[in-house]
């Protein structure tokens, strides 16, 4: 992730990653209280490097930061600007970008009167979604919203997406999918999940899954492409007579699935609208000029 001449920005600074420090007695560390984002950037087909959605990321950031109660005190302006700073003196252009909101030293569960932040970027690779995935049903559930601000794309809760990745490959599949407390599909451990059934896509409804941002992007295309998309609840033996299914996360991208539980889907990749909605993301992230609001395709 990082060597000696990375840099990445800390509470206000440009410093090299492996001469920064933060406290070893952190309420985030210890209790998983903090809140971070995913994003990528993508050389662009100008060759200017582009972070997609920036602003809806460092937007779900602070949201983020809001409904776990850390105190927020950034500008998503300032923040973008840090990034892109960041991606210049590294070098990078096909990167991934984490910011992190943590807490400072308190042993204690009392509220913070500050928090503090960083930005991390590594190289990645730009899209291998040629990969399908064989998925597994997880034997864990999603965190409950009851519990959690399921919202909040918190540090702890990946707790879970650890347990049930780690669990998947450890039964030779490629990933997890996990469903919600009420036994209907939610997510994969880092991604949304879509599955197709004759001509029409269907998706887990918001409340308890993350409101994935690549989520939203899928609607967006399907909508442009005149695809019609059902949020619904979904079991997962509809799940297993599907035509087809793919993940999507900022990381993921747009990924195909070849198989739940060993069931195959019916429709080879090719064939399916999926592999419509991943050549349009594909090109999406690298158009030279894209607003959030319109899609050019
Ligand atoms: N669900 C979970 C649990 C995730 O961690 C992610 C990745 N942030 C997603 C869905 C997809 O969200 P996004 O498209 O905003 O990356």
């Amino acid at each position: 992730y990082y060597n000696t001449n990375t840099f990445i920005y800390l509470n206000g600074e440009i410093v090299k990653a492996a001469e920064a420090k933060i406290d070893l007695y952190s309420q985030t560390l210890h209790y998983g209280y903090g809140v971070f984002e995913g994003i990528r950037s993508y050389k662009s087909s100008s060759g200017k490097t582009k972070i997609f959605k920036e602003e809806e990321h460092f937007d779900r950031l602070k949201n983020s930061a809001n409904a776990l109660n850390l105190p927020y005190q950034w500008t998503a302006r300032e923040l973008i600007k840090a990034t892109y700073e960041i991606l210049d003196k590294n070098n990078q252009q096909d990167a991934y970008i984490r910011p992190l909101v943590y807490a400072p030293a308190n042993m204690s569960f009392n509220p913070n009167k500050e928090s503090f932040i960083v930005i991390e970027t590594w190289e990645m690779q730009p899209f291998l979604g040629e990969k399908l995935l064989r998925v597994m049903t997880s034997s864990f559930e999603r965190p409950n919203p009851k519990g959690f601000k399921i919202e909040a794309k918190a540090t702890g809760h990946y707790v879970n997406s650890i347990l049930a990745s780690q669990e998947a490959k450890a039964k030779g599949f490629d990933e997890a999918l996990l469903n919600d407390m009420n036994g209907f599909i939610a997510e994969g451990p880092g991604a949304n999940v879509f599955m197709q059934k004759d001509r029409v896509l269907y998706t887990p409804q918001l409340g308890n899954i993350l409101p994935g941002i690549t989520r939203a992007t899928v609607l967006e295309i399907c909508e442009t492409l005149d695809i019609p998309v059902v949020e619904k609840q979904i079991t997962t033996s509809e799940m297993h007579g599907a035509d087809a299914a793919f993940f999507c996360g900022t990381a993921a991208e747009v990924i195909g699935m070849e198989s739940l539980d060993n069931i195959p889907f019916k429709k080879q990749w090719k064939d399916t609208l999926g592999i419509q909605i991943q050549n349009a993301y594909k090109k999406l992230v690298v158009e030279k000029a894209f607003t959030t609001t319109s899609i050019t395709i």
